[in-house]
């Protein structure tokens, strides 16, 4: 029941102090993986300075090579509940699996399912009846129709408190990692009061093209993005070419200005 035509007015997500959803444009910002104590506060404190209304930070983290770093796990769920409470800000998380849920409601606000992962409706199902936040990401060749259905089962489990995140998908293009599909933002503001979110990190794969898709997420009506940041994105385990560097991230905040604060 995510339809416009069961409820009309927007669904604002709230969790910590943050809310997606509504008149402000959310920015939510961190790492793609949480690295270590002194990485993760370090950037929290820098993206919360420009007025990142929560945390990103994967600890689990769904490779496309076994080889590479799968993340810190617990560890790194814990370094995020360290950064909630020593700078207030609430934190988005991915859960993979659902032997995860216990440690990722016991340290984390807002639960991401990544793109790898939504039709795990195994999945769909634990998060839903955790009731718990969650940000559900577009599946890497999801339709819209497969992302809402996705939704629905989060809703029926008994959680409405779903933001919706469309994250690029695969077409024939390669100058990109992926297509980011700002028609799918418009579509799905028509079709669901479900807040909609875009990650043009993700989305775009390069870092320089972060920036201007930011604006047209903003511009097409999305409810915030979230977006990857890192302060020496050239050591980054995971994700580096599409990190924002700090003087980068604080000229997109700067850029989306008038969206952030619009009352
Ligand atoms: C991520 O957010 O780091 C991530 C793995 O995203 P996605 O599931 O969209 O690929
Ligand atoms: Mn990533």
């Amino acid at each position: 029941m995510v339809s416009r035509e069961v409820q009309a007015h927007d669904t604002v997500v709230r969790f910590g102090n943050a809310a997606v959803g509504g008149d402000k444009f959310a920015v939510i910002a961190g790492p793609c993986s949480v690295e270590s104590e002194e990485q993760l506060l370090s950037v929290a404190e820098m993206v919360k300075k420009h007025g990142a209304v929560a945390l990103r930070g994967g600890a689990y983290k769904p490779r496309t090579s076994p080889y590479d770093f799968q993340g810190m796990g617990v560890e790194g769920l814990k370094l995020l509940k360290m950064a909630n409470e020593q700078l207030g800000i609430p934190t988005v998380s991915e859960v993979m699996e659902v032997s995860q849920m216990d440690s990722m409601c016991e340290y984390i606000d807002c639960l991401q399912i990544g793109a790898r992962n939504m039709q795990n409706y195994a999945l769909l199902k634990a998060v839903g009846e955790s009731k718990k936040p969650v940000l559900l990401k577009r599946g890497l060749s999801a339709t819209i129709e497969e992302l809402l259905l996705a939704a629905e089962y989060i809703y029926d489990a008994g959680n409405p408190n779903i933001i919706l995140c469309e994250r690029g998908i695969r077409t024939y293009e390669t100058a990109t990692r992926n297509t980011l599909d700002l028609n799918a933002v418009a579509y799905l503001k028509q079709r669901t009061h479900l807040p909609v979110v875009v990650d043009p990190s993700h989305g775009t794969g390069v870092r320089e093209l972060v920036i201007p898709l930011s604006r047209a997420a903003a511009a097409v009506g999305a409810d915030g993005i979230i977006v990857e940041s890192h302060l020496n994105p050239c050591e980054a385990l995971s994700d580096g070419h599409q990190a924002l560097t700090g003087p980068m991230f604080e000229q997109l905040m700067q850029e989306l200005k008038p969206f952030v604060e619009a009352a």
